[in-house]
Protein backbone atom coordinates (compact mmCIF):
# COMPACT_ATOMS: atom_id res chain seq x y z
CA UNK A 1 0.00 0.00 0.00
CA UNK A 2 1.62 3.82 -0.65
CA UNK A 3 1.68 5.71 2.02
CA UNK A 4 0.36 8.57 0.08
CA UNK A 5 -1.91 10.80 2.58
CA UNK A 6 -2.90 13.80 0.25
CA UNK A 7 -0.66 16.41 1.66
CA UNK A 8 -1.82 15.39 5.59
CA UNK A 9 0.37 15.97 8.00
CA UNK A 10 1.10 12.41 10.39
CA UNK A 11 0.31 12.57 13.68
CA UNK A 12 1.69 10.42 16.60
CA UNK A 13 0.31 10.85 20.05
CA UNK A 14 1.58 9.53 22.77
CA UNK A 15 -1.52 8.53 25.84
CA UNK A 16 0.26 7.82 28.87
CA UNK A 17 -3.35 7.16 30.49
CA UNK A 18 -2.92 7.09 34.34
CA UNK A 19 1.33 6.75 34.25
CA UNK A 20 4.65 8.59 35.32
CA UNK A 21 4.50 10.87 38.50
CA UNK A 22 5.63 14.31 37.25
CA UNK A 23 9.38 13.33 38.62
CA UNK A 24 8.85 10.50 36.44
CA UNK A 25 7.40 12.27 33.47
CA UNK A 26 10.15 15.33 33.25
CA UNK A 27 12.66 12.03 33.31
CA UNK A 28 11.15 10.44 30.25
CA UNK A 29 10.98 14.35 28.53
CA UNK A 30 14.57 14.22 29.25
CA UNK A 31 15.51 10.68 27.89
CA UNK A 32 12.89 11.37 24.63
CA UNK A 33 14.91 14.68 24.25
CA UNK A 34 18.37 12.83 24.25
CA UNK A 35 17.35 10.19 22.25
CA UNK A 36 15.35 12.40 19.55
CA UNK A 37 16.78 13.01 15.80
CA UNK A 38 15.39 15.77 13.45
CA UNK A 39 15.26 12.51 11.65
CA UNK A 40 12.98 10.82 13.50
CA UNK A 41 10.34 13.65 13.08
CA UNK A 42 10.83 14.88 9.54
CA UNK A 43 7.84 15.44 7.96
CA UNK A 44 5.30 14.08 11.19
CA UNK A 45 4.08 15.91 13.96
CA UNK A 46 4.21 14.39 17.81
CA UNK A 47 2.04 14.76 20.63
CA UNK A 48 2.43 13.80 24.44
CA UNK A 49 -0.40 13.31 26.72
CA UNK A 50 0.57 12.57 29.88
CA UNK A 51 -1.17 13.03 33.30
CA UNK A 52 -3.09 16.31 34.28
CA UNK A 53 -0.72 16.75 37.12
CA UNK A 54 2.40 16.41 34.85
CA UNK A 55 1.45 18.73 32.17
CA UNK A 56 3.30 21.97 33.56
CA UNK A 57 6.49 19.89 34.29
CA UNK A 58 6.66 18.31 30.87
CA UNK A 59 5.53 21.82 29.19
CA UNK A 60 8.43 23.56 30.94
CA UNK A 61 11.01 20.53 29.75
CA UNK A 62 9.20 20.88 25.86
CA UNK A 63 9.89 24.54 25.92
CA UNK A 64 12.85 24.98 28.05
CA UNK A 65 14.38 22.22 25.17
CA UNK A 66 12.53 23.43 22.32
CA UNK A 67 11.20 20.00 21.50
CA UNK A 68 10.11 19.14 18.62
CA UNK A 69 6.85 17.46 20.68
CA UNK A 70 3.27 18.94 21.18
CA UNK A 71 1.56 19.18 24.61
CA UNK A 72 -1.48 16.77 24.67
CA UNK A 73 -3.94 16.00 27.65
CA UNK A 74 -6.00 12.76 27.82
CA UNK A 75 -9.40 14.31 28.50
CA UNK A 76 -11.02 17.86 29.68
CA UNK A 77 -14.50 18.80 30.50
CA UNK A 78 -17.21 20.79 28.37
CA UNK A 79 -17.36 23.69 30.01
CA UNK A 80 -14.85 26.76 30.38
CA UNK A 81 -15.55 27.60 34.08
CA UNK A 82 -18.04 27.11 36.84
CA UNK A 83 -18.83 24.79 39.49
CA UNK A 84 -17.67 21.35 38.19
CA UNK A 85 -15.69 20.03 40.76
CA UNK A 86 -12.97 17.66 39.98
CA UNK A 87 -12.99 18.84 35.89
CA UNK A 88 -10.62 20.23 33.93
CA UNK A 89 -11.09 22.81 31.92
CA UNK A 90 -10.23 23.35 28.46
CA UNK A 91 -10.03 27.04 28.71
CA UNK A 92 -6.68 25.98 31.69
CA UNK A 93 -5.68 23.66 29.20
CA UNK A 94 -4.78 26.01 26.72
CA UNK A 95 -3.29 28.34 28.88
CA UNK A 96 -0.49 25.87 29.39
CA UNK A 97 -0.11 25.74 25.97
CA UNK A 98 -1.64 22.43 24.97
CA UNK A 99 -2.33 21.90 21.66
CA UNK A 100 -4.59 18.57 21.22
CA UNK A 101 -6.69 17.05 23.54
CA UNK A 102 -8.17 13.10 23.31
CA UNK A 103 -11.77 12.73 23.75
CA UNK A 104 -14.06 10.17 23.92
CA UNK A 105 -11.20 7.67 24.66
CA UNK A 106 -12.76 4.09 25.10
CA UNK A 107 -11.69 4.18 28.54
CA UNK A 108 -13.56 7.37 29.09
CA UNK A 109 -16.59 5.59 27.39
CA UNK A 110 -16.23 2.73 28.85
CA UNK A 111 -15.22 3.46 32.54
CA UNK A 112 -16.33 6.64 33.25
CA UNK A 113 -19.59 6.34 31.10
CA UNK A 114 -19.05 9.05 28.84
CA UNK A 115 -21.73 9.39 26.32
CA UNK A 116 -21.76 10.28 22.28
CA UNK A 117 -23.50 13.53 23.93
CA UNK A 118 -20.63 13.69 26.47
CA UNK A 119 -18.45 13.46 23.32
CA UNK A 120 -19.83 15.88 21.39
CA UNK A 121 -20.01 18.67 23.84
CA UNK A 122 -15.96 17.98 24.58
CA UNK A 123 -15.22 17.98 20.97
CA UNK A 124 -17.03 21.73 20.21
CA UNK A 125 -15.41 22.91 23.60
CA UNK A 126 -11.31 21.56 22.40
CA UNK A 127 -12.53 23.43 19.32
CA UNK A 128 -13.62 26.88 20.80
CA UNK A 129 -10.66 26.98 23.06
CA UNK A 130 -8.33 26.78 19.68
CA UNK A 131 -7.20 23.31 20.10
CA UNK A 132 -7.41 20.25 18.13
CA UNK A 133 -9.62 17.17 19.37
CA UNK A 134 -8.28 13.83 18.74
CA UNK A 135 -11.76 12.37 18.76
CA UNK A 136 -11.39 8.28 19.45
CA UNK A 137 -13.74 5.84 18.06
CA UNK A 138 -13.71 2.28 17.68
CA UNK A 139 -16.02 -1.12 17.86
CA UNK A 140 -16.15 -3.32 21.00
CA UNK A 141 -15.02 -7.11 20.03
CA UNK A 142 -19.07 -8.21 20.49
CA UNK A 143 -19.81 -5.57 17.84
CA UNK A 144 -16.74 -6.72 15.62
CA UNK A 145 -18.02 -10.30 15.85
CA UNK A 146 -21.32 -9.18 14.91
CA UNK A 147 -20.33 -7.31 12.00
CA UNK A 148 -21.57 -4.10 13.51
CA UNK A 149 -18.13 -2.44 13.00
CA UNK A 150 -18.77 0.34 10.42
CA UNK A 151 -22.34 0.88 12.15
CA UNK A 152 -20.58 1.68 15.53
CA UNK A 153 -18.43 3.83 13.92
CA UNK A 154 -20.99 5.53 11.76
CA UNK A 155 -22.90 6.22 14.60
CA UNK A 156 -19.59 7.59 16.82
CA UNK A 157 -18.58 9.90 13.96
CA UNK A 158 -22.07 11.39 13.07
CA UNK A 159 -22.56 12.01 16.68
CA UNK A 160 -19.13 13.35 17.38
CA UNK A 161 -18.51 15.20 14.42
CA UNK A 162 -22.34 16.28 13.01
CA UNK A 163 -22.58 19.60 14.52
CA UNK A 164 -19.28 20.55 13.92
CA UNK A 165 -18.44 22.95 11.17
CA UNK A 166 -16.69 21.25 7.93
CA UNK A 167 -13.89 23.83 8.17
CA UNK A 168 -13.43 22.63 12.02
CA UNK A 169 -13.42 18.82 11.20
CA UNK A 170 -10.79 19.06 8.08
CA UNK A 171 -7.92 20.68 11.37
CA UNK A 172 -9.53 17.77 13.68
CA UNK A 173 -8.34 14.06 14.41
CA UNK A 174 -10.05 10.77 14.40
CA UNK A 175 -8.50 7.71 15.97
CA UNK A 176 -9.72 4.61 14.92
CA UNK A 177 -9.24 2.73 18.19
CA UNK A 178 -10.89 -1.01 18.24
CA UNK A 179 -11.29 -1.73 21.66
CA UNK A 180 -10.53 -5.06 21.55
CA UNK A 181 -6.89 -3.92 20.52
CA UNK A 182 -6.22 -1.34 23.41
CA UNK A 183 -3.80 -2.68 25.36
CA UNK A 184 -4.47 -6.48 24.28
CA UNK A 185 -0.84 -6.81 22.18
CA UNK A 186 -3.41 -7.64 19.74
CA UNK A 187 -2.97 -4.99 17.23
CA UNK A 188 -5.29 -5.17 13.96
CA UNK A 189 -3.85 -5.64 10.81
CA UNK A 190 -3.01 -3.21 8.48
CA UNK A 191 -6.14 -4.14 6.43
CA UNK A 192 -8.20 -3.79 9.04
CA UNK A 193 -7.21 -0.30 10.15
CA UNK A 194 -7.39 1.09 6.59
CA UNK A 195 -11.06 -0.28 5.71
CA UNK A 196 -12.10 1.19 9.18
CA UNK A 197 -10.31 4.32 8.02
CA UNK A 198 -11.55 4.60 4.71
CA UNK A 199 -15.03 4.16 5.84
CA UNK A 200 -14.84 7.07 8.40
CA UNK A 201 -13.11 9.34 5.35
CA UNK A 202 -16.08 8.13 3.26
CA UNK A 203 -18.60 9.24 6.09
CA UNK A 204 -16.78 12.56 6.74
CA UNK A 205 -17.15 13.30 2.98
CA UNK A 206 -20.67 12.57 2.65
CA UNK A 207 -21.79 14.34 6.06
CA UNK A 208 -19.04 17.36 5.67
CA UNK A 209 -17.93 17.40 2.60
CA UNK A 210 -14.42 16.47 0.25
CA UNK A 211 -12.46 19.49 2.22
CA UNK A 212 -13.46 18.35 5.35
CA UNK A 213 -12.51 14.04 3.84
CA UNK A 214 -9.30 15.50 2.32
CA UNK A 215 -8.20 17.11 5.64
CA UNK A 216 -9.46 15.06 8.78
CA UNK A 217 -6.29 13.56 10.10
CA UNK A 218 -6.96 10.05 11.21
CA UNK A 219 -5.06 8.16 13.55
CA UNK A 220 -4.44 4.19 14.12
CA UNK A 221 -4.76 3.20 17.94
CA UNK A 222 -4.17 -0.45 19.44
CA UNK A 223 -1.09 -1.67 20.55
CA UNK A 224 1.24 0.20 18.15
CA UNK A 225 4.61 -0.98 18.80
CA UNK A 226 8.07 -0.30 17.00
CA UNK A 227 7.75 -3.36 14.91
CA UNK A 228 4.06 -3.18 13.34
CA UNK A 229 4.37 0.80 12.32
CA UNK A 230 5.75 0.43 9.30
CA UNK A 231 2.74 -1.34 7.91
CA UNK A 232 0.34 0.89 9.82
CA UNK A 233 1.56 4.08 8.63
CA UNK A 234 1.91 2.57 4.81
CA UNK A 235 -2.15 2.62 4.98
CA UNK A 236 -3.22 5.26 2.25
CA UNK A 237 -5.88 6.78 4.74
CA UNK A 238 -4.42 6.46 8.29
CA UNK A 239 -2.31 9.53 9.34
CA UNK A 240 -0.74 8.43 12.45
CA UNK A 241 -1.28 6.27 15.56
CA UNK A 242 -2.40 6.67 19.05
CA UNK A 243 0.07 4.52 20.78
CA UNK A 244 -0.47 4.01 24.65
CA UNK A 245 1.63 1.49 26.54
CA UNK A 246 4.76 1.48 24.03
CA UNK A 247 4.90 5.40 24.51
CA UNK A 248 6.28 4.92 27.89
CA UNK A 249 9.25 4.23 27.21
CA UNK A 250 11.13 6.72 25.75
CA UNK A 251 13.09 4.30 22.78
CA UNK A 252 10.16 2.17 21.79
CA UNK A 253 8.00 6.12 21.16
CA UNK A 254 11.15 7.10 19.24
CA UNK A 255 11.61 4.31 17.05
CA UNK A 256 7.58 4.35 16.51
CA UNK A 257 8.26 8.47 15.57
CA UNK A 258 11.29 6.72 13.45
CA UNK A 259 9.08 4.25 11.57
CA UNK A 260 6.58 6.70 11.28
CA UNK A 261 8.31 9.62 9.25
CA UNK A 262 9.87 6.51 7.02
CA UNK A 263 6.64 4.88 6.14
CA UNK A 264 4.80 8.28 5.03
CA UNK A 265 8.14 9.91 3.47
C1 LIG B 1 -4.54 3.96 23.85
O1 LIG B 1 -4.19 4.29 24.97
O2 LIG B 1 -5.33 4.65 23.22
C2 LIG B 1 -3.98 2.73 23.29
C3 LIG B 1 -4.21 2.44 22.04
O3 LIG B 1 -3.24 1.93 24.12
P1 LIG B 1 -2.24 0.75 23.68
O4 LIG B 1 -1.31 1.32 22.62
O5 LIG B 1 -1.50 0.40 24.93
O6 LIG B 1 -3.04 -0.35 23.12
Amino acid sequence: MSGDAGGRRPLISGNWKMNLDHLEAIHTMQDLNLRLQPADVSGIDVSIHPPFTDLRSVQTVVEKEDMPVALGAQNCFSEDAGAFTGEVSPTMLAKLHVQYVIVGHSERRHIFGEDDAMVAAKVAAVLRNGMTPICCVGETEDERDAGLTKDRLTAQVDAALGSVAPEAVGRSVVAYEPVWAIGTGRAASAEDAQEACSWIRGLVADRLGPDAAAGVRLQYGGSVNPDNTDALLRCPDVDGALVGGASLDASSFVDIMRAAALAKR
